[in-house]
Protein backbone atom coordinates (compact mmCIF):
# COMPACT_ATOMS: atom_id res chain seq x y z
CA UNK A 1 0.00 0.00 0.00
CA UNK A 2 1.44 3.54 -0.86
CA UNK A 3 2.36 5.74 2.03
CA UNK A 4 0.42 8.50 1.87
CA UNK A 5 2.21 11.75 2.75
CA UNK A 6 1.09 14.77 4.69
CA UNK A 7 1.91 18.62 4.17
CA UNK A 8 0.60 20.80 6.90
CA UNK A 9 -1.56 23.48 4.88
CA UNK A 10 -2.64 24.90 8.39
CA UNK A 11 -0.80 24.95 11.91
CA UNK A 12 -3.29 24.62 15.33
CA UNK A 13 -2.61 28.04 15.79
CA UNK A 14 -3.06 29.37 12.53
CA UNK A 15 -6.74 27.37 12.81
CA UNK A 16 -7.17 28.96 16.55
CA UNK A 17 -6.32 32.66 14.72
CA UNK A 18 -9.14 31.94 12.19
CA UNK A 19 -11.21 30.91 14.52
CA UNK A 20 -10.96 33.65 16.92
CA UNK A 21 -11.70 36.16 14.11
CA UNK A 22 -14.54 34.27 13.15
CA UNK A 23 -16.09 34.33 16.60
CA UNK A 24 -14.96 37.86 17.30
CA UNK A 25 -17.58 38.78 14.16
CA UNK A 26 -20.19 36.62 14.45
CA UNK A 27 -20.51 37.64 18.58
CA UNK A 28 -20.20 41.58 17.00
CA UNK A 29 -22.91 40.82 14.33
CA UNK A 30 -25.56 38.63 16.67
CA UNK A 31 -25.91 40.58 19.88
CA UNK A 32 -28.18 43.17 18.83
CA UNK A 33 -30.15 40.92 16.96
CA UNK A 34 -30.73 38.12 19.31
CA UNK A 35 -33.52 39.28 22.19
CA UNK A 36 -32.57 38.62 25.44
CA UNK A 37 -32.24 35.40 26.12
CA UNK A 38 -32.72 34.61 22.65
CA UNK A 39 -30.34 31.58 21.57
CA UNK A 40 -28.22 31.43 18.66
CA UNK A 41 -29.25 28.65 16.84
CA UNK A 42 -26.38 26.84 15.30
CA UNK A 43 -26.49 23.53 13.08
CA UNK A 44 -23.23 21.47 12.63
CA UNK A 45 -23.15 19.69 9.68
CA UNK A 46 -21.68 16.24 11.24
CA UNK A 47 -18.84 14.85 11.22
CA UNK A 48 -16.32 17.02 9.70
CA UNK A 49 -17.54 20.48 11.13
CA UNK A 50 -17.45 19.06 14.87
CA UNK A 51 -13.87 19.88 15.71
CA UNK A 52 -14.09 23.02 14.32
CA UNK A 53 -17.60 23.72 16.09
CA UNK A 54 -16.13 22.45 19.44
CA UNK A 55 -13.32 25.19 19.01
CA UNK A 56 -15.19 27.85 17.59
CA UNK A 57 -18.42 27.77 19.56
CA UNK A 58 -16.40 28.03 22.67
CA UNK A 59 -15.17 31.58 22.10
CA UNK A 60 -18.67 33.13 21.08
CA UNK A 61 -19.81 34.93 23.38
CA UNK A 62 -23.89 34.32 22.80
CA UNK A 63 -25.99 32.07 23.97
CA UNK A 64 -25.68 28.88 21.31
CA UNK A 65 -28.43 26.02 20.90
CA UNK A 66 -26.36 23.43 19.22
CA UNK A 67 -27.99 20.91 16.98
CA UNK A 68 -26.34 18.43 14.28
CA UNK A 69 -27.36 17.56 10.73
CA UNK A 70 -25.43 14.41 8.84
CA UNK A 71 -25.36 15.08 4.87
CA UNK A 72 -23.37 12.90 2.74
CA UNK A 73 -22.28 13.69 -0.63
CA UNK A 74 -18.47 12.34 -0.27
CA UNK A 75 -17.99 8.74 0.17
CA UNK A 76 -14.86 7.02 0.22
CA UNK A 77 -13.71 8.82 -3.12
CA UNK A 78 -11.42 12.41 -2.56
CA UNK A 79 -14.20 13.67 -5.76
CA UNK A 80 -17.98 14.92 -4.89
CA UNK A 81 -20.34 12.03 -6.28
CA UNK A 82 -22.62 14.99 -6.63
CA UNK A 83 -25.65 13.09 -4.94
CA UNK A 84 -26.55 14.61 -1.61
CA UNK A 85 -28.42 12.89 0.81
CA UNK A 86 -29.86 13.22 4.88
CA UNK A 87 -28.12 10.57 7.02
CA UNK A 88 -29.49 13.09 10.44
CA UNK A 89 -31.90 15.19 10.29
CA UNK A 90 -32.31 17.98 13.14
CA UNK A 91 -33.69 17.44 16.18
CA UNK A 92 -34.46 21.36 16.64
CA UNK A 93 -36.96 23.17 15.12
CA UNK A 94 -35.27 26.55 12.93
CA UNK A 95 -38.87 28.29 12.88
CA UNK A 96 -38.29 31.65 13.41
CA UNK A 97 -35.16 31.24 15.05
CA UNK A 98 -31.46 33.05 13.55
CA UNK A 99 -29.54 29.74 11.87
CA UNK A 100 -26.21 29.74 11.75
CA UNK A 101 -24.90 26.57 10.09
CA UNK A 102 -21.31 25.52 10.73
CA UNK A 103 -19.30 23.78 8.42
CA UNK A 104 -15.16 22.74 7.80
CA UNK A 105 -15.36 23.05 4.08
CA UNK A 106 -17.18 24.37 1.28
CA UNK A 107 -16.36 22.60 -1.93
CA UNK A 108 -18.75 22.07 -4.67
CA UNK A 109 -21.74 23.75 -2.79
CA UNK A 110 -23.83 21.29 -3.07
CA UNK A 111 -24.51 19.66 0.45
CA UNK A 112 -25.18 23.74 2.03
CA UNK A 113 -27.72 24.62 -1.37
CA UNK A 114 -28.95 21.60 -0.23
CA UNK A 115 -29.48 22.04 3.64
CA UNK A 116 -29.95 26.24 2.63
CA UNK A 117 -33.35 24.65 0.72
CA UNK A 118 -34.45 22.52 3.57
CA UNK A 119 -34.15 24.93 6.40
CA UNK A 120 -35.08 28.03 4.21
CA UNK A 121 -38.36 26.32 3.87
CA UNK A 122 -39.09 26.17 7.56
CA UNK A 123 -38.77 29.78 7.77
CA UNK A 124 -36.22 30.44 10.04
CA UNK A 125 -35.80 34.56 11.28
CA UNK A 126 -32.29 34.72 9.68
CA UNK A 127 -29.77 31.68 8.05
CA UNK A 128 -25.97 32.20 7.46
CA UNK A 129 -23.19 30.51 6.95
CA UNK A 130 -19.85 30.05 8.64
CA UNK A 131 -17.43 28.05 6.83
CA UNK A 132 -13.51 27.89 8.03
CA UNK A 133 -12.76 26.28 4.58
CA UNK A 134 -13.33 27.72 1.45
CA UNK A 135 -12.24 26.41 -2.48
CA UNK A 136 -14.25 28.75 -4.97
CA UNK A 137 -12.34 27.27 -7.61
CA UNK A 138 -14.69 23.47 -7.10
CA UNK A 139 -17.83 25.38 -6.84
CA UNK A 140 -20.72 23.71 -8.99
CA UNK A 141 -23.81 26.08 -7.15
CA UNK A 142 -23.08 29.46 -5.99
CA UNK A 143 -23.39 29.35 -1.90
CA UNK A 144 -23.01 32.61 0.04
CA UNK A 145 -20.78 32.20 3.14
CA UNK A 146 -21.39 35.16 5.23
CA UNK A 147 -18.48 34.08 7.94
CA UNK A 148 -15.08 32.10 6.07
CA UNK A 149 -12.06 31.44 7.53
CA UNK A 150 -10.17 31.45 4.53
CA UNK A 151 -9.76 30.31 1.06
CA UNK A 152 -7.81 27.38 -0.26
CA UNK A 153 -6.97 26.12 -3.73
CA UNK A 154 -7.65 22.83 -4.84
CA UNK A 155 -6.60 20.56 -2.96
CA UNK A 156 -7.88 17.22 -1.07
CA UNK A 157 -6.95 18.22 2.90
CA UNK A 158 -7.21 16.34 5.93
CA UNK A 159 -6.89 16.81 9.89
CA UNK A 160 -9.11 18.85 12.20
CA UNK A 161 -12.80 17.17 11.46
CA UNK A 162 -11.62 16.30 7.80
CA UNK A 163 -11.11 12.77 6.89
CA UNK A 164 -10.02 10.57 3.98
CA UNK A 165 -11.94 6.86 4.52
CA UNK A 166 -12.64 7.88 8.15
CA UNK A 167 -8.73 8.69 8.80
CA UNK A 168 -7.11 11.65 9.89
CA UNK A 169 -9.71 13.55 11.25
CA UNK A 170 -8.67 14.40 15.13
CA UNK A 171 -4.80 16.10 13.51
CA UNK A 172 -4.31 19.26 15.20
CA UNK A 173 -2.89 20.59 12.29
CA UNK A 174 -5.08 20.89 8.10
CA UNK A 175 -2.39 18.75 5.76
CA UNK A 176 -2.49 18.45 2.08
CA UNK A 177 -3.16 14.16 1.67
CA UNK A 178 -0.32 13.56 -1.13
CA UNK A 179 -1.10 10.16 -1.97
CA UNK A 180 1.02 10.09 -5.60
CA UNK A 181 3.47 7.59 -5.14
P1 LIG B 1 -19.59 19.99 -1.07
O1 LIG B 1 -21.00 19.55 -0.99
O2 LIG B 1 -19.39 21.47 -0.85
O3 LIG B 1 -18.93 19.51 -2.34
O4 LIG B 1 -18.80 19.18 0.01
C1 LIG B 1 -18.69 19.55 1.28
C2 LIG B 1 -18.12 18.41 2.09
O5 LIG B 1 -17.20 17.61 1.34
C3 LIG B 1 -17.30 18.99 3.22
O6 LIG B 1 -18.10 19.34 4.32
C4 LIG B 1 -16.35 17.85 3.50
O7 LIG B 1 -16.96 16.91 4.33
C5 LIG B 1 -16.10 17.25 2.12
N1 LIG B 1 -14.86 17.81 1.54
C6 LIG B 1 -14.75 18.81 0.65
N2 LIG B 1 -13.45 19.09 0.37
C7 LIG B 1 -12.73 18.26 1.14
C8 LIG B 1 -11.31 18.06 1.34
O8 LIG B 1 -10.43 18.72 0.79
N3 LIG B 1 -10.96 17.08 2.22
C9 LIG B 1 -11.87 16.32 2.89
N4 LIG B 1 -11.40 15.41 3.73
N5 LIG B 1 -13.21 16.48 2.75
C10 LIG B 1 -13.62 17.44 1.88
MG1 LIG C 1 -18.72 19.01 6.19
Amino acid sequence: MPMSKLHVFLSAAEIEALNTQLAARITHDYQDVLKPGEALHVIVTLKGAVFFAADLLRKIDLPVLVDFVRVSSYGNATQSSGVVKVIHDVETTPIGKHVLILDEIVDSGLTLSVLLDRLNALQPASLKICALLSKPSRRQTPVEIHYLGTEVEDKFLVGYGLDHGERYRNLKEISVLDSSP
